[in-house]
C-alpha cells in the first residue's frame, strides 16, 4: 500500500489554521472582516485571556442563510467569489473562504445568526470543526461568533502564543486598525470586560482617530488631503513631536482595507521632510482610494499588503498630502502638561489595552466637556450606532474628514473618502475653545518681541497675547537653514570653479569607479578629473558650499558616490546644509544682546516653518495667556 494519503478534512483545516490563525488577533481580524463584508454598521468584539478563552464577535450585518451555515465551514467555501475575474473588482475583504473552517478546526465555536427574512435565528455548535448541534434560537439580525478555547486541540500552536498582554495588544491593534479604516462602522472592543475602544461610526476619520489616540493627540494632528486623476488620499497626520522610534504608528487603508506598506511609509516621511528628525517615524492614518483595478489585494496571505499598479503615482500623492498639511499647519507647540489632566490620558494603543489604558481613555472621554468628543454610551447601543455629532466637525477649525463606505457605488467611491466637511461657522465654536487654542495657524503669524534672554539658552518673547520661550540655537539654525536652502534651490547645481583645485588620493579601482559617475557628480555641481593613476583633481564644487570645508564635503560626496548612493545626493547635500546651519548658529551659553534677539525673531517670523528646527525639534514653545491665568488661578 502506498504511503500517500489525502489528508482528512480536520487535519487539512488545522494545517490551514496555522497560516490563517497564527495567533488570536488573527482570528479577531478574520471575524471582523466577515462582519464588515456582511454590511455591518456596528461590530462588538469581546475577548478573554488574550483571546484564548474567548473571542466573541457580534455584528448587525445581513446574517447567514440557514442553508449556508454548513457550507460556510467548508474549506474554500465563500459567497464572495465565483471566478478569478471577480478578484480584480473585489470590494470585499474576505475571499479565500478559509477563515471560518480554520478557526472552527482549532476551537469550540458557537455561531448564532439570523437574516432579515428569517423569523428565528439558528445556533450551531462546532467542536474541532465538527458540527455537534444545531437549533433554532431567538436572536437579533446579524451574526455572532463565539470562539472558545482557541488552539485547545493544537498544543503546539498554543506554545507560540506570547504573554496575554502581548496578545491583548495585538487584538487592540487589529480592532483599532479596522476602526480607523472604516470610520463609518461603530466598533466596540472589550478586553477582559474592560472597554478598550469605542468608535462612534459617524464616518469621520477624525472621530475614529480621536477614539484611538485621545483628544490631545487629535488636537495636534492635521488633515492631509491630496488627489490626482486616479488616486485620492485623505487622513490625519500627527505633528512631528509625536513621532516614534518605530513605524508602529504609520497606518494606511486602501479602499477601506487596512494594509501595511513600507513604500507608503517612506512617502509619508518624505512629506514631513526636515520636520522629522532622522530615525523617527510619524504617527499617521491615511486613507487611499482608487479604482479597484489599480490595486492588487491578493499578494499576501493575511491580505495585509497590496500591490499598486502605478506605485510612483500613489507615492507622489501621499507625499503631497503630507507636505501640504505640514506646510499649512506647523505652528508653535503649546505647553499642555502643567496641571492639565488631559495630558495624562493614555491612548489605548500606546498604553496597552490590558493595563489601565482603557480606563484612562474612558476617563478622558468623560472629562471632555463636550468640546472635542461627546461620547455617550447611547451612541453605541442599538443596531446602527450612527449618530451625527457636532464634535468632530469642529475639529481643528472644523476641518473634518468623512469617509464613505467603500461599497458605495464606484463613481461615488472614486471621490470617496475625501469629501471635506465644511468648517463649522465661527460662532459655533466658543472662544477659547480647547481645540482652537492648541496651535496658531501660520497666517496669523505672531510678531514676536524679545523680552529677555534666560539661562543663556532661551529667548523669552511675547506677541502681546501669549508668552514664548524660544530655543536660541534651534531658532538660529532654522533661520540659517532656510537661508542656505533658498540659495540651494536657486543655484542647486551651479558649479563654482575652484581657484585652487583639490587633489584627493584614491585607490586605482576607486578612481575607475568614480570616473563612471562623473555625470552623477556633475548633476550636483561637482566636477573632477583623474590626476595620475591614484588621485583625482576636483576642479569645481557646488556653489552653495562656499565658505565651507570644500575638501571635506567633496570627500564625503565622493564616498557617497562610491557606495552607490548617488540617487540621494541631493538629500545628502541638504544634510550638509543642515550641518552647516547647525555649526554657524549661535550656541547655547552665548549671551545675546536685545538687538541681536530682535533680529533673530524678525528673521524667524519671515519663515514658512519658524517653529521647528531643521532636525525636526521644536524651536519654540508657547504658553498662552489662558494657561498662565489658569496656573495663577486667576479667573477671567
Ligand atoms: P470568506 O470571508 O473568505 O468568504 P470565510 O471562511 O471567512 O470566507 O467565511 C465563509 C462564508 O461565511 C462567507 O463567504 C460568508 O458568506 C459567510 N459568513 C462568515 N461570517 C459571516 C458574517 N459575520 N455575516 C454573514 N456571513 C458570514
Ligand atoms: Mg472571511
Amino acid at each position: 500500500m502506498g504511503m500517500i494519503r489525502v489528508l482528512d478534512n480536520l487535519v487539512a483545516n488545522q494545517i490551514a489554521a496555522g497560516e490563517v490563525v497564527e495567533r488570536p488577533a488573527a482570528a479577531v481580524k478574520e471575524l471582523i472582516e466577515n462582519a464588515i463584508d456582511a454590511g455591518a454598521t456596528a461590530i462588538r468584539v469581546q475577548t478573554r485571556e488574550g483571546g484564548l478563552a474567548l473571542i466573541d464577535v457580534q455584528d448587525n450585518g445581513q446574517g447567514i442563510l440557514q442553508d449556508d451555515i454548513e457550507p460556510a465551514f467548508l474549506r474554500h467555501a465563500t459567497s464572495k467569489l465565483r471566478s478569478l475575474a471577480d478578484l480584480t473588482r473585489l470590494s470585499q475583504l474576505g475571499f479565500r473562504g478559509e477563515a471560518l473552517p480554520s478557526i472552527a478546526a482549532v476551537s469550540r465555536l458557537i455561531l448564532r445568526t439570523r437574516t432579515a427574512q428569517d423569523e428565528a435565528g439558528v445556533e450551531a455548535r462546532l467542536e474541532a470543526g465538527v458540527l455537534r448541534e444545531r437549533q433554532p434560537v431567538g436572536c437579533p439580525q446579524g451574526t455572532r461568533i463565539m470562539v472558545r478555547d482557541l488552539f485547545y486541540n493544537t498544543p503546539a500552536r498554543l506554545k507560540f502564543v506570547r504573554s496575554l498582554a502581548t496578545e491583548n495588544s495585538h487584538i487592540a491593534d487589529v480592532v483599532s486598525r479596522a476602526a480607523m479604516a472604516r470610520p463609518d462602522i461603530a466598533f466596540r472592543l472589550h478586553i477582559d470586560d474592560r472597554l478598550a475602544l469605542s468608535t462612534p461610526g459617524d464616518g469621520l476619520v477624525v472621530s475614529a482617530y480621536t477614539a484611538i489616540y485621545g483628544v490631545e493627540m487629535a488636537k495636534q494632528s492635521y488633515a492631509a488631503i491630496a488627489g490626482s486623476a486616479d488616486y485620492s488620499v485623505a487622513g490625519l497626520i500627527a505633528a512631528p513631536e509625536h513621532a516614534r522610534s518605530s513605524r508602529t504608528g504609520m497606518w494606511f487603508a486602501v479602499n477601506g482595507r487596512p494594509i501595511r506598506s513600507l513604500p507608503l511609509g517612506g512617502a509619508v516621511i518624505d512629506g514631513y521632510h526636515t520636520l522629522l528628525p532622522k530615525g523617527r517615524f510619524p504617527v499617521c492614518f491615511l486613507h487611499l482610494s482608487m479604482d479597484a483595478g489599480l490595486v492588487d489585494v491578493n499578494v499576501h496571505p493575511g491580505k495585509l499588503e497590496v500591490r499598486f499598479s502605478e506605485e510612483r503615482d500613489v507615492m507622489r500623492v501621499v507625499t503631497e498630502s503630507v507636505r501640504q498639511a505640514m506646510h499649512a499647519n506647523m505652528g508653535t507647540p503649546t505647553i499642555t502638561s502643567w496641571n492639565d489632566p488631559r495630558a495624562h490620558a493614555q491612548s489605548v494603543v500606546d498604553g496597552g489595552a490590558s493595563d489601565g489604558g482603557a480606563e484612562a481613555r474612558d476617563g478622558l472621554l468623560m472629562m471632555q466637556d463636550g468640546a472635542a468628543v461627546r461620547e455617550t454610551a447611547a451612541a453605541h447601543e442599538g443596531a446602527g450606532g450612527f449618530q451625527e455629532r457636532d464634535a468632530a466637525s469642529r475639529w481643528r477649525g472644523g476641518q473634518a474628514l468623512r469617509v464613505r463606505r467603500p461599497d458605495a457605488d464606484q463613481a461615488e467611491q472614486r471621490q470617496m473618502a475625501l469629501d471635506l466637511h465644511r468648517p463649522a461657522t465661527r460662532d459655533a465654536v466658543t472662544d477659547g475653545d480647547a481645540l482652537n487654542e492648541a496651535r496658531q495657524p501660520l497666517d496669523g503669524k505672531p510678531a514676536l518681541r524679545a523680552v529677555a534672554q534666560a539661562l543663556k539658552l532661551v529667548i523669552v518673547a511675547e506677541d502681546g497675547r501669549d508668552l514664548y520661550l524660544i530655543d536660541q540655537h534651534a531658532a538660529h539654525e532654522r533661520v540659517l537653514y532656510e537661508k542656505f536652502r533658498k540659495r540651494m534651490n536657486e543655484d542647486r547645481v551651479r558649479a563654482e570653479e575652484l581657484l585652487v583645485p583639490i587633489t584627493i588620493g584614491l585607490r586605482p579601482h576607486q578612481l575607475q569607479e568614480l570616473m563612471t559617475r562623473v555625470s552623477d557628480a556633475q548633476a550636483v555641481g561637482l566636477a573632477f578629473e583623474p590626476f595620475g593613476e591614484d588621485a583625482l583633481k576636483i576642479t569645481s564644487a557646488p556653489a552653495i558650499w562656499e565658505g565651507l570645508d570644500t575638501e571635506g564635503l567633496s570627500r564625503d560626496l565622493l564616498s557617497d558616490l562610491l557606495e552607490g548612493r548617488s540617487s540621494s545626493v541631493r538629500e545628502q547635500i541638504e544634510d550638509k546644509v543642515i550641518m552647516k546651519a547647525c555649526k554657524a548658529a549661535v550656541k547655547a551659553n552665548q549671551t545675546l544682546s536685545p538687538p541681536e534677539m530682535d533680529a533673530l525673531l524678525d528673521a524667524l517670523s519671515t519663515l514658512d516653518n519658524p517653529f521647528t528646527c531643521p532636525h525636526g525639534r521644536p524651536t519654540a514653545v508657547r504658553i498662552t495667556r489662558e494657561q498662565l491665568e489658569r496656573e495663577f488661578r486667576r479667573t477671567l
